[in-house]
């Protein structure tokens, strides 16, 4: 194989022919040179290194773009993880609050509790609405156990015969229970000497 070496027109960088060869590419600035075997002349063709010159200026572009896209992407993840993080935050923080005000409840709760009772006053294990239904003489000897010491108690008598077979609620069931004239919640606080008054079918 016979190798005709020269230089190239443009650059000067070295280039060859190998035998029968109509055309080579520049390997330093990409021209693609003809030779003329007849005239011994070469002929540059600048317009092939142009268009690759577009294909790579194309390919930058496109390098480029992606490269954008990708630190888009990025930044788009980092804001997703860092709103999760947020929100992760916000609902421990919530949950901190309300062990926290739950907790001080309770000790405010505690401390008013050896208050009260050391004041001699009675709390009231049950609401009225829970007393609601249960046994009358149940209920009372509760009551008096806790300290009352003026519990009245009311026989409705308003069961009528079928009745006290057939309703949800029975004899000597409560009807009411009120502490010093009025309804109460569990946990209230009475003098032991507050009119208890309970009312049953
Ligand atoms: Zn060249």
């Amino acid at each position: 194989m016979k190798l005709e070496s020269m230089k190239c027109p443009e650059c000067n960088s070295p280039i060859s022919f190998e035998n029968g060869q109509d055309y080579v590419f520049c390997s330093h600035c990409g021209v693609q040179i003809f030779k003329n075997d007849e005239t011994q002349k070469i002929v540059v063709n600048k317009v092939i290194r142009k268009i690759d010159e577009a294909r790579i200026k194309e390919a930058e572009v496109k390098k480029e773009i992606r490269t954008k896209e990708i630190e888009q992407e990025d930044r788009k993840d980092r804001r997703k993880y860092k709103s999760i993080f947020v929100k992760i935050g916000i609902v421990l923080a919530l949950i901190i609050v309300i062990f926290s005000a739950y907790g001080i409840w309770k000790i405010y709760d505690y401390f008013n509790e050896q208050k009260m009772l050391s004041q001699g006053m009675i709390r009231v294990p049950n609401s009225s609405i829970g007393y609601q239904a249960q046994n009358y003489e149940v209920v009372k000897k509760q009551l008096e156990e806790l300290g009352f010491v003026d519990i009245e108690t009311i026989d409705l008598n308003d069961l009528k015969g079928w009745q006290k077979y057939v309703v949800t609620v029975g004899e000597n069931d409560i009807q009411s229970v009120t502490i010093a004239g009025k309804e109460f919640k569990r946990g209230s606080y009475f003098k032991p000497t507050d009119k208890v008054i309970i009312s049953y079918h």
